[in-house]
């Protein structure tokens, strides 16, 4: 598609999940919203200079994960062997090239990985020690497990194991404790970004650790493309966070796509209908982001919040955790 007339645009999310704006102080607000600008701002620059929709979700994601307020590389939450397993996945809405890796406990940057697979193999999906093989074949950084660690997320993990099951689903209403700033046990804390270009081309790409106190070997929607990531220039570029399993057995992502291009919905009226109607049906709780290749932004949540912003090339860039 070429067209003059596309104003580039970033959409980022940092999780979705339960928190109220009380649990929230001044300088905890801020933390979010400097960091969600600051990541904005890159991507924005990017691509106002002309840089593709794929390198500009990659760049907001490359920065996501390495900031610990969010569930994705360093600052991931553990499993409940208390180990981390990281997923991530990247799609190209130009070409429909796709890229994954799941379960993996030493790629510094799963992302970049995820994009490996699709650039440079001839798979989609690659996981556990095999993804981090061929990550380190193509030069890819690795760390030691302990790199993605961080002190808030183990004691997080250290509730989930008391309450167990409880929390196993993030979405307990009734927790005995609750944690300031944001219930960070109940938080769905993945990065996503998707992104249109000067060319129309749109991309999306989805980071996580996954779930707190997740069963090692667990896979969520991130990685799996059509649940938790999905680009199609024809329709829209989708990265989703919420309970993986529902948006896995949702389609969520693709699901959004399938309206819009079989039952000619808007963006807007088809990811409202997924994550208001469709994910709730199943007890599926979070949100998405969601772009078309006209530059229409969707950005709906079913939870009390959803880290969130977004910026077109030559505005101000916006952010938002609550409605
Ligand atoms: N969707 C992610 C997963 O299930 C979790 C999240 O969004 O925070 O792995």
């Amino acid at each position: 598609m070429s067209t003059a007339t596309v104003l580039p645009v970033i959409a980022i999310h940092g999780g979705a999940g339960t928190m109220s704006r009380a649990s929230l102080n001044a300088g905890q607000d801020a933390a979010y919203h400097t960091a969600l600008q600051g990541i904005l701002l890159a991507a924005q620059d990017l691509l106002a200079r002309g840089g593709s929709a794929l390198d500009a979700v990659s760049l907001a994601v490359d920065l996501l994960e390495d900031c610990p307020l969010f569930n994705a590389g360093h600052g991931a939450v553990f499993t409940h062997d208390a180990t981390h397993e990281l997923d991530a996945a990247i799609m190209d809405g130009a070409s429909l090239r796709a890229g994954a890796v799941a379960c993996v406990s030493r790629v510094r940057r799963p992302l970049r990985a995820a994009r490996a697979v699709m650039e440079r193999s001839e798979h989609v999906l690659l996981v556990g020690a095999g993804a981090e093989a061929f990550a380190q074949a193509c030069g890819l950084e690795l760390v030691a497990p302990d790199y993605f660690s961080t002190g808030a997320r183990l004691e997080q993990l250290q509730r989930a194991l008391v309450t167990d099951a409880t929390l196993l689903d993030h979405d307990a209403p009734a927790l005995a404790f609750a944690t300031p700033p944001l219930d960070e046990s109940r938080k769905l804390g993945t990065v996503g970004a998707v992104a249109l270009d000067v060319h129309g081309n749109l991309a999306a790409a989805t980071s996580t650790g996954g779930m707190t106190n997740k069963r090692v070997g667990r896979v969520g929607d991130s990685p799996l493309i059509g649940a938790g990531t999905y680009a199609d220039n024809r329709t829209a570029a989708i990265s989703c966070t919420g309970t993986g399993e529902m948006f896995i057995r949702a389609v969520a992502a693709y699901d959004i796509c399938a309206r819009m291009a079989y039952a000619g919905l808007s963006l807007d009226a088809a990811a409202q209908e997924v994550v208001m109607k469709v994910l709730p049906a199943i007890g599926g709780r979070g949100g998405l982001i969601a772009l078309d290749a006209r530059g229409n932004l969707s950005l709906p949540f079913n939870t009390e919040g959803m880290y969130r912003g977004h910026a077109r090339v030559g505005e101000t860039p916006q952010t938002a955790i609550f409605a």
